[in-house]
């Protein structure tokens, strides 16, 4: 099996897949304000293209695929898209904002997704509509119920950010008391037009120090290339974790790569640098020198923009594009 490395010796088998740059919630910290434009359909992977991409992947050693957006499932063709990509030998699985799961999830089942990663911010529904700006609270709590009754494996993902959701994080907790469930609570991270400070970023140790205060908990065994620092409380079913991407960063045994819904390759999610496999795929152009050679070149860090001294971390000289538009 051929392997995708790069130049620090870190092997590459997950692909992230963005099926689009739409979405039905207005997440303020993924996406720039109500005027932005999302990308007309014929500048996106369309399935078979999706599926060529993938397979190509897969023949370089990518052993999981997630699809990720925008929100993967307002793409009218996604069940499509889940087929075709059931078909390779990989882990398929998905992250969505849980809105429009109900609609899918035989599909799902179908396409041999195991797991799920929905992303809930707050369990108060005036926060949820203060945050995504749409009244959507009940449906995802209730896809949550339905993937969990249904028996998946749910991941919760919840951004916390100062003042806003913090408060929150022991009640987050207490879900994982009876619920398999495992929140994992991700440091507010940069991107364009996001509003992102410093001074708004909840951090591993902060998290940690709150969810001390009201639990005693143990820190699980954590798989290789896990992005996710896990810990369970004692006596509870479920689990919780931090992704700290900004206050001490996993880059040294990350394993991803990801493809934005324009089909552009990017080796990092703070990567600058894109190669564009869409245009050298209808071009008929060989893909394979470009992918390896997108891998070669990853920075050893934060796609070489900025360190985790979160206090001199510039937001606004960070290159890259919005969130939504990477795809998270
Ligand atoms: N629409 C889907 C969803 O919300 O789960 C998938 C796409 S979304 C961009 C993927 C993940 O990125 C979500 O869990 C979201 O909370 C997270 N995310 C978006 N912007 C972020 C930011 N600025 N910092 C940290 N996580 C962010
Ligand atoms: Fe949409 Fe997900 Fe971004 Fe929220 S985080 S705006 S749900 S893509």
């Amino acid at each position: 099996m051929q392997q995708l490395t790069d130049q620090y010796n870190r092997s590459h088998d997950y692909l992230r897949i963005s099926l689009t740059d739409n979405c039905n919630l207005r997440c303020f910290y993924c996406m720039p304000d109500e005027n932005y434009l999302f990308s007309p359909s014929y500048k996106l992977m369309q399935t078979q293209e999706i599926r060529q991409l993938a397979g190509i992947f897969v023949e370089l050693g990518v052993k999981k695929i997630r699809l990720t957006g925008g929100e993967p499932l307002v793409r009218k063709d996604a069940p499509a898209i889940l087929e075709a990509l059931s078909e390779l030998p990989v882990e398929l699985t998905l992250t969505t904002n849980g809105t429009l799961v109900h609609r899918f999830i035989n599909l799902m089942k179908d396409a041999g997704i195991g797991s799920v990663n929905i992303s809930l911010d707050t369990l108060s529904p005036d926060k949820f509509l203060f945050i995504t700006r749409r009244d959507e609270f009940r449906k995802v709590k209730n896809n949550i119920d339905l993937l969990l009754n249904r028996g998946f494996g749910v991941k919760i993902n919840v951004v916390v950010m100062k003042g806003l959701n913090d408060a929150e994080i022991p009640d987050f907790i207490a879900w994982t008391k009876d619920l398999p469930v495992q929140i994992r609570f991700i440091e507010f991270m940069p991107f364009t037009g996001n509003r992102w400070s410093s001074n708004k970023v909840v951090t591993w140790q902060e998290i940690m120090h709150t969810a001390g205060q009201s639990y005693a908990f143990m820190p699980l065994t954590s798989m290789p290339n896990e992005t996710a620092k896990t810990y369970r409380v004692n006596g509870y079913i479920g689990s919780f974790a931090v992704i700290s991407t900004m206050s001490a960063p996993f880059c040294s045994s990350c394993n991803r790569m990801r493809l934005t819904a324009d089909g552009k390759m990017k080796n990092c999610l703070f990567s600058k640098e894109e190669t564009d496999l869409l245009a050298a795929l209808r071009a008929g152009e060989p893909i394979v020198p470009l992918i390896e050679r997108s891998v070669w070149n990853k920075q050893k860090e934060l796609g070489g923009q900025f360190s985790a001294d979160l206090a001199h971390v510039s937001a606004g000289s960070i290159q890259n594009r919005s969130m939504i538009a990477i795809g998270g």
